[in-house]
């Protein structure tokens, strides 16, 4: 059986592919072990030096992964270098040149007669599991540090972007990388579901919250490592002292940049009661200001959503919180002139938090904003979510913005719209939006055996 691309814009199919059988995917997994060790005993060194000819072609490449993604999933063709395509390099790069220093041995303890070494070690064979949202940057962060630290890898995009996937691993196949220690599986959920049954020992997954836990539940059986980046409900607190362009821009590239589905995006505002207005009527003049149409055309800010299935989801929220009684700021519904696919661009104010907008994660652009009084309000607001990976917080005093920041019981904090986001730093969330880190030394350490050898001085 084959599996089908569409275009969410025209609902036009772009392409399709095989869909991996579960002989093919036992192959596949077999293939990436009998590879490993030799994989393993090329050291840090050598797997950097095949990788950097793996990163010449996807340089090389990018631009016809960038037309296949918005054909696919309809990220804006303004857009896609920034958010997705040079993102993803950038952290190629790193990661390469930041190996050998994140993976050295350490020592741990030393006396008078002996010195205890850490060592960092390949798990094995890991399956690596992605998104549709950033179809180019999720596959660099979960399948390139795996192959730095010498693991092999076995990955499944996302059905949304099969045709990114094929490319990926014909670019792959034309590289120096030795067969099998990337190959990739094609299809649906059940795809990934029999990858994660097969003989692997490590699961890399970025999806959704339910999906993870299922995925977590596989990998307590067989006892495995499982890295998990899941959903998100991120707060954005709004101070009233806060300079209103940085959130005017903050607000955009946060939650309406990519249609809103953003895994750590900002995801309801919380508005200081005396500026909740002005900051509401600033907001929607900056989304007025935003075009919203074809993402081929180069001049649109707002394309589709992924699918017509995700925007009837968000609908469904925003119909669910129009029924409660929350007030349509702009937006609030699919624009008539165009495909199913899409949704205005909605800030929603009025709210009370049994929404679902409030309670579940939105995966569109869609900002409910709620109001505050105290600051001990607005951290409660910020942490009434099962989430925790990203946090906004706007305010020029530095003080407040430390004190509350300790505060946030989420993985990463934005000041100002100052990006967290560098491959340096750690990326993850508390509560039920993952388990583990990716980037870094953080990340590459998730992915290694750690061994201590103690020897005599
Ligand atoms: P999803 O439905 O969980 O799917 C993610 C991946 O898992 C897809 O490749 C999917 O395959 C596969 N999958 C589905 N069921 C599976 C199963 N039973 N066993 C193994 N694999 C299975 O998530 P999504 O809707 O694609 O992505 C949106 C979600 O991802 C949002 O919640 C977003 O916040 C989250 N996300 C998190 C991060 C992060 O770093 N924390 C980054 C990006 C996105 P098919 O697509 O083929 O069904």
């Amino acid at each position: 059986m084959n599996i089908i691309s569409t275009n969410p814009v025209t609902n036009s199919v772009i392409g399709e592919t095989n869909t991996s059988s579960p002989e093919d995917i036992h192959q596949k997994v077999e293939n990436a072990h009998s590879v490993q060790e030799d994989w393993t005993s090329l050291g840090v060194t050598g797997r950097v030096d095949i990788l950097r000819d793996v990163l010449r072609l996807f340089k090389e490449h990018l631009d016809e992964i960038g037309v296949l993604s918005t054909q696919s999933m309809g990220m804006p063709s303004s857009l896609r270098h920034t958010l997705d395509l040079d993102a993803g390099i950038e952290y190629f790069e790193w990661y390469l040149e930041n190996a050998l220093e994140s993976l050295k041995p350490e020592i741990s303890f030393e006396d008078s007669t002996s010195l205890n070494t850490v060592f960092y070690e390949p798990t094995g064979v890991a399956a690596v599991i992605s998104p549709w949202n950033f179809p180019f940057c999720t596959f660099i962060w979960q399948v390139i540090p795996n192959l730095v630290v010498g693991n092999t890898v076995v990955f499944k995009h996302a059905s949304e972007c099969i045709l990114v996937g094929k490319l990926i691993e014909d670019i792959f196949s034309s590289s120096k990388l030795p067969k099998g220690v990337f190959s990739e599986v094609y299809g649906g959920g059940e795809v990934g579901d029999i990858l994660i049954h097969e003989d692997i020992d490590l699961i890399s997954f970025t999806g959704s919250t339910t999906v993870g836990k299922h995925i977590a539940s596989v990998g307590a059986e067989k006892l495995i490592k499982v890295l998990l980046e899941l959903g998100g409900s991120g707060p954005g607190v709004v101070f009233e002292d806060a300079d209103m362009d940085k959130v005017a821009e903050a607000v955009f590239f946060n939650r309406f940049a990519n249609s809103g589905q953003i895994c750590d995006g900002l995801k309801r505002l919380i508005v200081h009661k005396n500026i909740a207005d002005k900051v509401g009527q600033i907001l929607v003049k900056m989304l007025q200001s935003k075009k919203v149409g074809d993402p081929q055309d180069i001049s649109i800010d707002i394309g589709p959503l992924a699918s017509i299935k995700q925007a009837d989801g968000l609908k469904e929220q925003v119909d669910d919180a129009t029924s409660k009684g929350a007030k349509v700021l702009i937006g609030g519904k699919k624009p008539a002139s165009l495909s199913e696919a899409f949704f205005e661009p909605t800030l929603l104010s009025n709210l009370t938090t049994d929404m679902k907008v409030w309670q579940e994660e939105v995966f569109g652009p869609v900002l409910p904003i709620v109001t505050f009084e105290s600051e001990e309000e607005a951290i409660n607001l910020a942490n009434d979510t099962v989430y925790g990976l990203g946090g906004y917080l706007f305010t020029e005093d530095k003080d407040k913005a430390e004190r509350v920041a300790t505060k946030l019981k989420t993985g990463m904090i934005s000041v100002n719209g100052t990006l967290y986001l560098h491959p340096s730093s750690p990326f993850g969330g508390y509560k039920k939006s993952g388990l583990g880190r990716e980037h870094g030394k953080y990340g590459f350490h998730e992915l290694c055996q750690l061994k201590v050898v103690a020897t005599e001085k």
